[in-house]
């Protein structure tokens, strides 16, 4: 069985001490591995208060190795403060920055290069869904990494599937929703290679709560959820671990 894995996203929130605060409260358990993404600049500073077994990830990473790329943040600096994943091609990256596949896809394969662990986000807009191209979708922004990387890269991935038209909206997917796409990406995977695709842990992220998250976590192709606004609030955190 794979693994379970809780990340909480805290996008551009927080505060030295509300951060502070916030990892005090986390509960730990061995169900699941637990990783945070923090703003850039508190990185440092979460790694060094996280209680133990809480993992720490970039929410962003530059496509470059150094030189003059004003406000980037490179692979070797974040190695440099120990920190192991990476958050890639977020939505909000996607649609707020114009991050395009061919740039997503440099980043996975910098951090690759690194030994580190992209957890790659995908997911289909509101208007992509009704108009049935949510698998065409997912599937593009898949194979442009692949197309990059190749398939078997894809052991040392974390896919993040979330839906454009559920982050920060209130509205989850129904768990169905969410496995008949995870199942999806798997089968899309598998078509290249099985032992990959029985591998790789696919999250679902979409407002996801204390109040849905077992559910969806018992679906058999959900390996996981990557928090926005819940793993701001460690009750709620707290309880979406304790449910992995
Ligand atoms: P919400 O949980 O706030 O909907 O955000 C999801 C998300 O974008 C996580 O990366």
């Amino acid at each position: 069985a794979r693994r379970k894995i809780v990340a909480g996203n805290w996008k551009m929130n927080g505060s030295k001490e509300s951060i502070k605060q916030l990892l005090s409260e986390l509960v730990v358990h061995e169900n699941a591995d637990v990783i945070v993404a923090s703003p850039a600049l508190y990185l440092d500073y979460v790694q060094a208060l996280a209680p133990k077994g809480i993992l720490v990830a970039a929410q962003n990473v530059s496509d470059q190795d150094s030189g003059a790329f004003t406000g980037e943040i490179s692979v070797a600096m974040l190695q440099d403060l120990k920190v192991s994943y990476s958050l890639v091609g977020h939505s909000e990256r996607r649609s707020l920055y114009a991050e395009d596949d061919a740039f997503i896809a440099a980043k996975v394969a910098k951090l690759l290069e690194a030994k580190m662990t992209p957890v790659l986000c995908i997911g289909e807009t509101l208007a992509e869904r009704e108009a049935g191209d949510t698998f065409a979708v997912c599937q593009s922004q898949l194979q442009a990494v692949i197309d990059v990387v190749g398939i078997d890269a894809f052991s040392d991935i974390v896919i993040a599937y979330e839906p454009v038209w559920a982050i920060g909206t209130g509205k989850s997917a129904t768990s169905e929703q969410a496995q008949e796409v995870h199942a999806d990406i798997r089968q899309f995977l598998a078509n290249e290679s099985t032992v990959v695709a029985e591998k790789v842990q696919i999250l679902y992220g979409g407002s996801v709560k204390a109040s849905n998250s077992a559910e969806l976590f018992a679906q058999p192709d959900i390996d996981g959820a990557l928090v926005g606004g819940a793993s701001l609030v460690a009750t709620e955190f707290n309880a979406i671990i304790e449910a992995a």
